[in-house]
């Protein structure tokens, strides 16, 4: 039995109890059922073990030199391929993307572009401080789900920051506040107490709340009779003297916040909201955590930091990085993109149909260890082994701490990882096409 990290989630729990004799995992203890079926993905029967490519409209199983082979022959024949995904592989394997990117004079963004990489940007702009899962358990007062259902997305983590007991205090759950702002009554609404807050808020009425609270900051004297948003007056009061008393307050901002809107932009005023308590704060403060999905979400901006000091989305030209405006979805909308590698993602499911569309009109080669409905649309589907069970390498947790994830089995079929296949994409890449 040893000790391993999950990753079926951004938490990484690194308290995972296996029971492997290298081959085959007979047991695991600690980890939650989402957990649980990241481990069972080793033998799932939508994995991929061999690569497949599409021949008279069906993809079909042939040799790792085919598969190569017309992987490359796609990229060649490209000049402006987009690359997509990386939140589920390991930072080596991301780095090795961000260098076939520069190669092949591509746009390069992750899963993180359309979720959490937007909250991050803002909160680095107005110096809203990240805080970590320690200082939450540790020093934590007030945690805001806000838009966030992490009973769900990231199972355990109510569990470590709600319910642990902190260093620097003598009391756990005890002292600590539950507030949530959703417009539905998701799972994570069911671990609140007497002393907490639900806040069942009227759909797309958050910017209402925000611009409110923004207004009556420092005073709860004047917020309307009526209340806002659905929340009745007593709530709101209780919200802002929660927001400006904590000591240690945490907001932890999920999808539900993330939505784009065409008249405002709601993270911002959210983020200008809490730039206002703590400016105005004179104990305590509130700070943000992401709750980003992908068990390496956040892998993907430090590796672009690290290797090109931006964050975020890359595009090349001329094997150069170049200055651009566009994001992930405005190419695709312009379709200003003629192939795409998609790695560890399932954009056909995630993205709306009118860009997936756009997507699938185009070669496709996926990297990926199971089917999805991307691999279904895919020329070239190249499968890989899993990270965190099959393969190891670095992962950022979803407080953007580092943790080594370690191979515990070798991998089906003796499947390369992400960081291998990418290399040698890579490699062929250079060499012309044949190894
Ligand atoms: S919370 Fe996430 S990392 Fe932790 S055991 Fe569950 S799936 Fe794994």
């Amino acid at each position: 039995m040893k000790r391993f990290t999950c990753s079926g989630c951004s938490l990484l729990c690194d308290d995972i109890i296996v029971q492997s004799d290298g081959l085959f995992i007979s047991e695991v203890m600690g980890a939650c059922l989402k957990g649980k079926e990241r481990f069972d993905q080793v033998s799932a029967k939508n994995r991929i073990t061999s690569p497949l490519i599409r021949k008279d409209g069906e993809l079909k199983e042939v040799s790792w030199d085919e598969a190569t082979k017309k992987a490359i022959e796609i990229i060649k024949n490209s000049s402006i391929p987009l690359l997509y995904g990386f939140s589920n592989v390991s930072c080596e394997a991301q780095d090795v993307g961000i260098k076939l990117a520069q190669k092949i004079n591509g746009f390069i963004d992750s899963n993180a572009s359309i979720c959490q990489g937007k909250i991050l940007n803002k909160a680095k702009s107005l110096g809203i401080n990240l805080t970590t899962i320690t200082e939450i358990i540790n020093k934590g007062d007030l945690i805001i789900l806000w838009g966030a259902n992490p009973a769900e997305t990231v199972p355990r983590l109510l569990n470590k920051v709600l319910f642990s007991r902190g260093k620097f205090r003598m009391t756990g759950r005890e002292i600590k506040t539950l507030v949530i702002v959703d417009p539905i009554k998701t799972a994570s609404f069911r671990v609140m107490g007497v002393r907490d807050l639900p806040l069942i808020i009227e759909p797309n009425k958050d910017i209402d709340l925000i611009r409110m609270l923004k207004e009556e900051c420092c005073s709860v004297d004047s917020i309307p009779s009526q209340g806002v948003a659905g929340i009745d007056k007593n709530d709101l009061k209780r919200l802002l003297l929660h927001l400006t008393g904590a000591e240690n307050g945490v907001i932890i901002l999920g999808q539900g916040v993330i939505q784009p809107h065409p008249d405002y932009n709601l993270v911002e005023e959210l983020l200008e909201l809490l730039q206002m308590i703590n400016e105005r704060q004179e104990k305590g403060r509130i700070s943000l955590l992401l709750m980003g999905g992908h068990f390496n979400m956040a892998g993907f901006d430090h590796v672009a930091l690290s290797s090109f000091g931006v964050s975020g989305k890359l595009e090349f030209k001329h094997n150069q990085l170049i200055k651009t405006d566009d994001t992930l979805v405005s190419k695709i909308e312009k379709e200003n993109f003629d192939s795409s590698i998609i790695v560890g993602t399932d954009p056909i499911s995630h993205l709306p149909h009118s860009l997936s569309s756009k997507i699938a009109k185009k070669p496709l080669i996926l990297i990926d260890n199971h089917h999805t409905a991307t691999s279904h649309i895919a020329e070239v589907v190249l499968p890989t082994a899993i990270t965190g069970i099959e393969s190891g390498g670095l992962a950022y947790r979803l407080d953007q701490v580092p943790i080594e994830l370690n191979k515990i089995i070798n991998p089906s079929n003796n499947l390369p990882s992400d960081e291998e296949l990418l290399n040698q994409l890579y490699r062929l890449i250079n060499q012309g096409g044949s190894e």
